[in-house]
């Protein structure tokens, strides 16, 4: 495709960049996504599939529905990105674009943590929760862990979400007392992510709940029964639910775009690649904060950076002016079983270091992150 932009990717990031381009450009500037699936859903859907609450299928929708916004959807799966020429081979030959957005997201990798394919649950596949959610279904009595098994992963609460959201399922079935119900993580506070505050909070709902928690738990390998962490410590369990570190796609590593990491490196505020014309956003960058931390990998990050980068693409081409940076503000719903969801904001790029705010539990944020689920396939996909 020439004279037109070329996203790679057709999930939070790509889905926004084409949308908002589409409304500020108006029918006739050409734009292409491409996916090698066809079908959209929004990954929070996996957790109340979990948990029995819902079917991935009445969230999917076909990517085809694009075409009613005269956006072109190829399906084919990316082999080879030439970001200087802004080229990509696929398995159904090769694209171009003038304009190039890289949104490829970022895939669990439970094949990087001995024995957790055969022996456990990845909450970042979707037959895998399917899976899971047929044993979560039966069992009556016995033990159950969530482990965050890996680095990076998308969604810093999603894995907390899940323990809370069991809880609330085994309650509700009367077969809580039966359940012992376990959560660990390797990282050395519980969700980095949202502050001391944040982790003080979400260790006191855990207790609160009776869920035995751990942190610094490194897992060394899943065995018939049990999670085997570094130093030889094990964790018996009937059932075992797994975070996997993320990668992103394979693709990616040989764009040369990634400085040497996995992960595409960007300006933080512009999203801007190191090569003219060409943007990543989402899960597939890398954006640090300070010397350890990151930028989380979600959906509404995705989202916003989109939103910057059309408005870019947009104002280059009417020669408007540039719109202000994208600045590190992103907020995340936090669900805790029972009908209530915590919200919580953060200012990612603020000086002096991150600032995160837990807003507590409310049956008001779940309604808004159904809401926020309803509203993204309608505004992409189209309503039902
Ligand atoms: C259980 C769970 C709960 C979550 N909850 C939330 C939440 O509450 N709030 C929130 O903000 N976020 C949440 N997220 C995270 C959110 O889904 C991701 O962060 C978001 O999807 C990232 O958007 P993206 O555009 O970067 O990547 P994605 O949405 O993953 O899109 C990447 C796309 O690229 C395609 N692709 C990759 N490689 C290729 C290739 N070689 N060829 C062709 N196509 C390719 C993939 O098929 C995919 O469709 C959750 C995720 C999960 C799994």
């Amino acid at each position: 495709m020439k004279n037109g932009t070329l996203i790679l990717g057709g999930g939070f990031g790509g889905l926004t960049v084409a949308t908002e381009l589409r409304r500020l450009l108006g029918p006739d500037h050409p734009i292409a996504v491409v996916d090698r699936r066809d079908r959209f859903y929004v990954g929070l859907r996996k957790l109340w599939v979990l948990v029995g609450e819902a079917t991935l299928e009445a969230g999917e929708r076909p990517r085809d529905r694009l075409a009613a916004k005269r956006i072109h959807f190829v399906q084919a799966d990316i082999q080879r990105i030439d970001a200087a020429a802004r080229t990509v081979e696929t398995d159904r030959g090769r694209l171009s674009g003038d304009q190039l957005v890289i949104a490829l997201g970022a895939e669990s990798r439970p094949d990087l943590v001995p024995g957790l394919h055969e022996h456990g649950f990845d909450l970042y596949d979707p037959r895998s929760v399917r899976a899971a959610a047929a044993r979560v279904a039966a069992i009556e009595a016995g033990r159950v862990c969530v482990v965050i098994a890996g680095l990076p992963y998308k969604c810093p609460p999603a894995p907390y979400e899940a323990v809370l959201m069991l809880d609330a399922h085994f309650r509700a079935r009367g077969i809580r007392d039966a359940i012992e119900l376990r959560f660990t993580t390797l990282q050395p506070g519980l969700l980095p992510n949202a502050g001391p505050e944040g982790a003080r909070w979400i260790g006191e709902v855990m207790t609160s709940r009776g869920i035995d928690w751990a942190v610094g738990r490194e897992v060394e390998r899943f065995e018939a029964g049990r999670v085997v962490f570094a130093g030889g410590d094990a964790l018996a369990f009937d059932l075992a639910i797994a975070t996997p570190p993320h990668r992103p796609p394979a693709v990616v590593k040989a764009s040369g775009l990634t400085d040497g990491g996995d992960w595409i490196r960007v300006d933080r505020g512009t999203l801007e690649t190191g090569v003219p014309g060409v943007w990543a956003v989402g899960d597939v960058t890398h954006i640090p904060l300070g010397e350890q931390a990151a930028l989380p990998k979600a959906g509404l990050i995705a989202e916003a950076e989109g939103l910057r980068v059309a408005r870019a693409i947009a104002a280059r081409l009417t020669g408007g002016a540039e719109p202000p940076p994208f600045d590190g503000r992103g907020e995340c719903f936090l669900e805790l079983g029972g009908g209530e969801a915590a919200l919580i904001e953060g200012d990612f790029y603020r000086e002096g270091g991150p600032a995160v705010r837990v807003v507590d539990r409310s049956p008001a944020h779940l309604e808004a992150k159904r809401r926020f689920e309803a509203e993204r396939l309608e505004r992409w996909l189209g309503a039902g």
